[in-house]
């Protein structure tokens, strides 16, 4: 069986790994990353978007707000690519309480966050969608944060300072001795061949699946809370700011701008397992509402997709069981595994948000160093990883931009990204990878408004070619990603997506008969 050695183990490969792993090789670790699937393929890849300003926070989790307010200013700073500074507001629709602007004010005042109230009027100049019923407003500075840019730019960066980034490798297994952990077991998901990771100290990074991991290290009962939300992306910018409902953070109160897109969210409900998280019927007419209150005439505009994720909220064991998972506090918390449960070279990370991905590697790193004894400042809020070396956000106009100087050039092949060949054929050779899932992830390639639907036949022709697939690889990555893309269109099917459904349909079953292709 192949052997691997490393200084530190780092298990999962969402946001929180990956800072885990670029802050730990810019200390000078010799550092492993393991991911089951694709990276920010868990709870990253399916968030809701939003690089939080606090204002959430302020009146019912001040301490939350406070690391928001901070490290919203440190992440514009190291990862200006992955950030679109689209500026928030808070909004007192007819169903909120106008007093709670006070407590929202004050709240704001106390824990730093630059809030400012401004006229209704001015509100809804700058956001002429808005509900012109709203009562009062406060600008904030919320913005949009891409997940998997910031995944990929923190893995590049820990790649270039040694780190090795194994994705489809699950830990299967924990390897033990004298009551310390010293390695883990790991399956490769594409070959099913198993191999051995060596390692000085393990830092489980695996969110809502922690419990899972520490299982196999012989510790139940951590306190991790999974916590399901779902989301829809409409087909419009509906708002160009980041827009929240001036309430108790409650279900469905947040419209994020991201990208070609807004997002609506999210819900919370306590759940069981962090792989089963369907989306329910219920659960999309209350986003649709939601959305009405802020943007009336919201269900007019077309749903493109709805997604779950799974939020790893951390609840000490030693509290009573809750039933709502929005009373568990967003911050987050290094679990020691030496003064918990007598186990040594072990740390998890649990809780927390992506806003706070930066503090919370740095936190792990500097419990895991003070363990060793090892003292090696941080660096991860000076140091910018790859991608970001221009101190310049990402704007809505630079992939047009961008596109334009090729325009005449290259085959256009994803209408709805702008996505041309050169950059696919390049994705598909870097990734090395048969999955078009996989791209989808690193150029966005089938999530505009057809879902796939007139560039996924072209992308598999052209992977067909550069990977040199036979033709059943090939019809078996299509059907692949025709289903993923399916799960996130089915529940939300009306109106102008049910007849792109129709069509795409006719494309793929009447036209192309993808179901029996050889
Ligand atoms: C609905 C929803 C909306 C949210 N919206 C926001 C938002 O707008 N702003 C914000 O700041 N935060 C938001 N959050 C919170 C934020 O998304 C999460 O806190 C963050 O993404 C968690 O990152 P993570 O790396 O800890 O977990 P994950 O991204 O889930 O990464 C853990 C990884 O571990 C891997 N893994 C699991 N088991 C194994 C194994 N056996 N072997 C190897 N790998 C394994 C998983 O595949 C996964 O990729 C939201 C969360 C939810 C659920």
């Amino acid at each position: 069986m192949a052997q691997l050695q490393a200084e530190v183990l780092v298990i999962g490969g969402g946001a929180t790994g990956a800072g885990v792993a670029w802050d730990a090789a810019l200390r000078g670790f010799d550092v492993v990353l393991v991911e089951r699937g694709d990276l920010a393929e868990g709870t990253s890849g399916r968030f809701h978007g939003l690089l939080h300003s606090g204002g959430r926070y302020v009146v019912k989790d001040p301490v939350a707000a406070e690391e928001c307010v901070v490290e919203n200013a440190i992440l514009r700073r190291v990862i200006p690519d992955c950030i679109e500074d689209t500026g928030g507001l808070f909004v007192t629709t007819p169903d909120d309480d106008p007093a709670y602007g006070d407590r929202f004010l004050a709240g704001c005042r106390a824990t730093g966050l630059p809030a400012e109230e401004i006229d209704v009027a001015d509100a809804l100049r700058l956001e002429p969608r808005l509900n012109p019923q709203i009562r009062r407003a406060f600008t904030v500075p919320d913005a949009s944060i891409d997940a998997w840019k910031t995944v990929w730019s923190l893995t590049r960066g820990a790649a270039a300072h040694g780190a090795r980034i194994l994705t489809y490798h699950r830990v299967i297994d924990l390897h033990r001795s004298n009551g310390a952990v010293t390695g883990a077991r790991l399956r490769n998901e594409l070959t099913g061949e198993e191999l051995d990771v060596e390692a000085g100290f393990v830092l489980n990074a695996s969110g809502a699946w922690a419990a899972q991991i520490l299982h196999m290290a012989g510790i139940e009962d951590v306190g991790v809370v999974p916590g399901k939300g779902i989301m829809i992306a409409m087909n419009h910018r509906l708002v160009n700011t980041v827009v929240n409902r001036c309430t108790m953070p409650a279900d469905g109160d947040i419209l994020v701008p991201i990208r070609t897109v807004s997002v609506i969210g999210t819900t919370d409900i306590r759940s069981a397992d962090p792989d089963e998280i369907p989306v329910t019927q219920a659960e999309v007419d209350q986003m649709l509402d939601d959305g009405e209150r802020l943007v009336p005439g919201f269900r007019e505009a077309r749903a493109l997709r709805v997604w779950a994720g799974v939020r790893p909220l951390f609840q000490d064991a030693k509290i009573a069981a809750v039933t709502d998972t929005r009373d568990v506090s967003r911050t987050h918390a290094v679990v020691d595994h030496r003064v918990r449960d007598g186990v040594d070279g072990l740390l998890t990370m649990s809780g927390g948000k992506l806003t706070t991905l930066r503090l919370m590697a740095q936190d792990l790193v500097d419990a895991m160093c003070a363990q060793l004894g090892s003292e090696r400042p941080c660096r991860t809020a000076e140091e910018r990883p790859p991608g970001n070396e221009e101190p310049e956000h990402y704007r809505l106009g630079s992939r047009l931009g961008r596109r334009e100087e090729t325009l005449q050039d290259e085959q256009l092949i994803c209408e709805c990204e702008l996505i041309g060949r050169n950059r696919l054929e390049e994705a598909m050779r870097t990734r090395g990878t048969i999955n078009l899932d996989d791209i989808r992830r690193v150029l966005r390639l089938g999530m505009g408004p057809c879902q796939g639907g007139f560039c996924i036949y072209r992308a598999t022709g052209i992977l067909h070619s550069v990977d040199r697939l036979d033709g059943a690889q090939a019809a078996g990555s299509l059907r692949m990603f025709l289903q993923e893309r399916w799960k996130g269109v089915w529940p939300i099917l009306y109106g102008d997506q049910l007849r792109q459904a129709r069509l795409d349909d006719w494309i793929f079953q009447g036209l192309l008969d993808v179901e029996h292709l050889p």
